[in-house]
């Protein structure tokens, strides 16, 4: 097979030629590990998505199912022996002792692993411009933010550097990215993959997503990472096995517009695309009608008081007694502390310690973190009333379509606006993919589909019928 052809198949093609004989897994390893080191080779000219790359091609050949197809994963899973840094100064050149279960399991069905992706410091941002190992460039417009916080992840697949990859969500960062470069992300239900082993941002949120080419290459990475795990108590059985999916039509499938997610504050553009996907869903049979979700509008408010509160307390381990930097030459232990956490963190990491903290305070705990749960329950509640009615809900996946590198560093509260429409699912629990729904601008957007718990092989198979109607063609950024 010549290298274009290699590179041009989905990683589930790509396991399905090695298991026919017609591609050797070496090959595949090696096409994407040059395109990975010479993307880290090229420094500024480059795309900057990675933190690391194998520096080995692998020696056995690798079990089925996954047959040796190569594997990006985010910096923030801890990969035995392999820097794990989370974005961070404060972990530069951790190694941990032991790897993700994540990453295990899809090694474990024979995944190779052959990158880390560089991503937002803790996963919190929405550009990827919070890295301490510098911003991510968008393949399809280099000026551009490639969305956070899995960026490098998103980039590196839709820069065709790595047939698929691995990334979190916490309010949004696997679907957001996936958005912004025109690739597929799939935030699963909260408990359907382990958390053990990812470094922690906001743990009651924290999920680990495929970020893919298809819906269909979604589904075999989510297929090999699901169940319990006894290291992580808030894992779950999957109560089904992930299927790949095949559906071509959406008939009778009833497709839930949120007027509070699709109106103000969405771009011109994003709307008009929006809107023309539903058109193409109706025209494979689905059903579209309005519903309400009346507390969606403050999910944004409640999230930004959680998911800092619950960093405040996931961050205090950094002290630069236990991993990663410290500090040189401390007068005492106060100041070791100090200097090592004032060092290592990054500024957007620090306003959340201090709000989280903040808003975790005797004085002020019920009036910010109480309400916040408080408003999450009633969060949950309108996406159960609504799934009494509709299958799904779709929306936007973000805002606008990628923005351009510096343009909203400054501004925090602009930048949150980016998980308008993805963090009341995150709030919820529930599982969201993103899947691209067309250009604006020449620009990906990103169309996000949201079903209750543990519906994703129904999911799935909607998203996967969808994708065939819109026929989005990404190869363009993988030249
Ligand atoms: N952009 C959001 C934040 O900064 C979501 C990040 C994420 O999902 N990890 O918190």
């Amino acid at each position: 097979m010549s290298a274009t052809d290699v590179l041009a198949l989905s990683a589930r093609a790509a396991a399905d030629a090695i298991e026919a004989g017609s591609l050797a897994p070496r090959e595949l390893f090696d096409a994407y590990r040059e395109r990975a080191a010479a993307d880290v080779s090229a420094g500024e000219d480059g795309l900057n998505c990675f933190t690391w790359v194998a520096p080995e091609p692998p020696t056995d050949d690798a079990p089925a199912p996954l047959a040796g197809v190569p594997l990006a994963v985010k910096d923030l899973f801890c990969t035995a022996g392999i820097p794990s840094q989370a974005g961070s100064r404060i972990l530069a050149g951790y190694l941990p002792p032991y790897t993700a279960s994540a990453v295990s399991r899809l090694t474990e069905a024979g995944a190779t692993l052959m990158a880390k992706t560089n991503q937002d410091e803790f996963a919190m941002g929405s550009s990827n411009e919070n890295s301490a190992f510098g911003a991510v460039r968008n393949p399809w417009d280099r000026e551009r933010v490639p969305g956070g916080s899995s960026g490098g992840s998103a980039a590196a697949v839709a820069a065709g550097l790595a047939p698929w990859a691995l990334g979190t969500d916490t309010g949004g960062s696997v679907r957001q990215p996936a958005a912004l470069c025109g690739i597929v992300g799939l935030k699963p239900t909260y408990g359907a993959v382990s958390r053990y082993g990812m470094i922690a941002f906001a743990s009651s949120l924290d999920q680990a997503g495929p970020l893919t080419r298809d819906v269909a290459d979604a589904a075999l990475m989510l297929r090999h990472m699901v169940g319990r795990d006894p290291c992580d108590a808030t894992s779950l059985e999957f109560p089904e096995a992930i299927e790949l999916p095949s559906a071509e039509r959406l008939d009778g499938i009833r497709l839930g517009v949120p007027q509070e997610l699709t109106g103000e504050g969405i771009e011109a553009g994003v709307l008009d695309s929006f809107g023309a996907t539903l058109a193409l869903a109706q025209e494979l049979g689905a059903e579209i009608q309005p519903v309400h979700l009346p507390h969606a509008p403050h999910a944004l408010s409640a999230y930004y008081v959680l998911a800092p509160a619950e960093c405040s307390s996931n961050l205090a381990r950094y002290d630069g007694v236990r991993y990663g930097y410290r500090a040189p030459d401390p007068k005492d232990l106060l100041d070791m502390y100090t200097r090592t956490r004032h060092d290592g963190f990054g500024a957007e990491v620090k306003r959340r310690i201090m709000l989280g903290t903040y808003a975790l305070s005797a004085g002020y705990y019920d009036a910010y973190y109480g309400r916040a749960q408080r408003v999450r329950t009633k969060i949950a509640e309108d996406f159960r009333t609504a799934f009494a009615a509709v299958d799904f809900i779709v929306t936007p996946t973000a805002p606008t379509v990628a923005f351009r590198l510096g343009e909203k560093t400054a501004e925090p509260l602009a930048m949150y606006l980016n998980d308008y429409c993805t963090v009341p699912m995150s709030l919820a629990g529930i599982p969201a993919i993103s899947i691209p729904g067309g250009l604006s601008e020449g620009l990906p957007v990103g169309f996000q589909m949201a079903g209750p718990a543990f519906s994703e092989n129904r999911l799935l198979d909607a998203a996967h019928a969808l994708e065939g109607a819109i026929g989005f063609d990404g190869a363009a950024t993988r030249a």
